[in-house]
């Protein structure tokens, strides 16, 4: 793989192993330690939270169910009458209950949902009976308070229902509405300004000319950010000119909480970037020891949170996925998040060199067993997009791995919480 970038004066991409690359989890623990959660939220209707994130814990209101009720069509007994002819004395439906108190010798017919008639303490499934004119009996013997969803089952009165800092996913909008809740606080859109530097980048829908490439960086960001629930500000292609850069630099931190461009942030080639976030913020240039995406900035620039992300589009991609993504989740206040990782069988030889973590494009599949099995998507170089387009999973090899053989275990992270 050639990549300008990741080959600084003193090294070269033959040489994996950089001593002064910083580890991942010692990357993301700095990243952490930088950031304080948003602390500002919206109140708004269940319908419009699903991917928003619970700004304060939700303690339920009643209880879920509200009352005892049958959790089958059948009969309504006392467990003590249950060897007797029982006498039909009534009916009750889901929303239309049985007044009355149920009598020793009596039963109900039930169905499910209905509330449990005073006096009744266990339900008969109606295929469990024999029925006459105007009475039951049992054909099997039933345990003491069977086919019962006891109130408050689901939920107790006061309990906590779901906790602050949570992803709002569809269940936990149904769990609001069985507790009556309409509206719930969240917290506020993150507002991410992004954008791309480079000479020779343009826009989609203009001409290229000789040395010039399509600006995709832009894309794939938007996208992801939006996946992310941020409200995106695209600041669209800076030069490398520094003024513009400055002024870019200004725009964005005034008007945003996160900063993020891509392209420029190696040592060397694009100085002036670095020069001038060095003089506008705090910020931090590091060797990440992984593959791709080696260069990373992360710091601050007034108010704003900032990453400046490498210019390889598959770099890009990945540095997103694993800092970006989980700092802006940190920020939104899902303090939990980690992206999920599974074991699988890995059909591909894979090239790796010891020294850096890398992140292979793999296609996650069921093989003719059925079982799920990875391969490769090929070449990896970190300017082949079409690798991201074709996968489905990032292979995580680890630091001190080396060549990887066919039929190996190895670390599969599917890309299904973002692209
Ligand atoms: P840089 O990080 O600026 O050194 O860029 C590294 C490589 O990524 C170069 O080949 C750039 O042309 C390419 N690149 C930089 N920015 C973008 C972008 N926004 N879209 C696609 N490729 C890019
Ligand atoms: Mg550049």
């Amino acid at each position: 793989m050639t990549n300008k970038q990741d080959t600084p004066a003193a090294t070269s991409c033959a040489d994996d192993f950089d001593p002064n690359s910083l580890n991942m989890e010692d990357a993301i623990k700095r990243i952490q330690s930088m950031l304080s959660p948003l602390n500002a939220y919206e109140q708004i209707d269940i319908r419009r939270a699903l991917g928003k994130t619970l700004f304060e814990n939700v303690k339920s209101t009643i209880n879920v169910p509200a009352y005892t009720n049958s959790a089958m069509d059948g009969y309504a007994i006392k467990h003590a009458e249950r060897e007797n002819n029982l006498l039909l004395s009534g009916t009750a439906f889901a929303g239309k209950p049985f007044e009355g108190t149920l009598k020793d010798n009596e039963t109900i017919r039930i169905m499910t949902g209905a509330a449990i008639p005073e006096g009744a303490d266990t339900v008969v499934m109606q295929e469990h009976v024999e029925t006459q004119e105007s009475s039951i009996k049992l054909t099997r013997p039933i345990s003491f308070g069977e086919n019962i969803r006891k109130q408050g089952e689901d939920l107790k009165l006061g309990e906590t229902a779901l906790q602050k800092g949570r992803q709002l996913r569809a269940s936990d909008i149904g769990l609001l509405a069985s507790m009556g809740i309409s509206e719930v606080k969240v917290t506020r859109n993150l507002r991410v300004a992004f954008f791309s530097t480079g000479d020779e980048l343009k826009n989609v829908g203009e001409p290229l000319e000789h040395g010039q490439i399509y600006d995709s960086n832009r894309y794939t960001l938007h996208c992801m950010l939006e996946k992310l629930g941020c409200n995106v500000l695209d600041m669209g292609i800076i030069p490398d000119n520094i003024d513009e850069i400055e002024s870019a630099f200004n725009t964005a931190s005034k008007n945003s909480d996160v900063l993020i461009t891509s392209g420029g942030v190696s040592v060397g080639e694009a100085d002036f970037v670095k020069i001038t976030l060095e003089k506008l913020g705090k910020v931090n240039f590091w060797k990440i020891a992984m593959k791709p995406g080696r260069p990373l900035a992360v710091g601050t620039i007034d108010n704003a949170y900032f990453f400046g992300l490498p210019g390889n589009p598959v770099s890009a991609m990945v540095t997103f996925y694993q800092f970006v993504q989980p700092a802006l989740r940190f920020l939104m206040g899902q303090s939990q998040f980690e992206n999920s990782v599974l074991h699988i069988k890995c059909i591909s030889k894979l090239k790796k060199r010891p020294g850096r973590v890398e992140f292979q494009r793999g296609i996650l599949f069921k093989d003719e067993n059925g079982d799920f099995v990875v391969k490769t998507t090929g070449n990896q170089g970190s300017h082949v997009l079409s690798s991201m387009s074709k996968a489905n999973c990032f292979i995580i090899l680890e630091q001190d791995s080396g060549n990887i053989d066919e039929g190996t275990i190895v670390k599969v992270q599917t890309f299904e919480s973002l692209m």
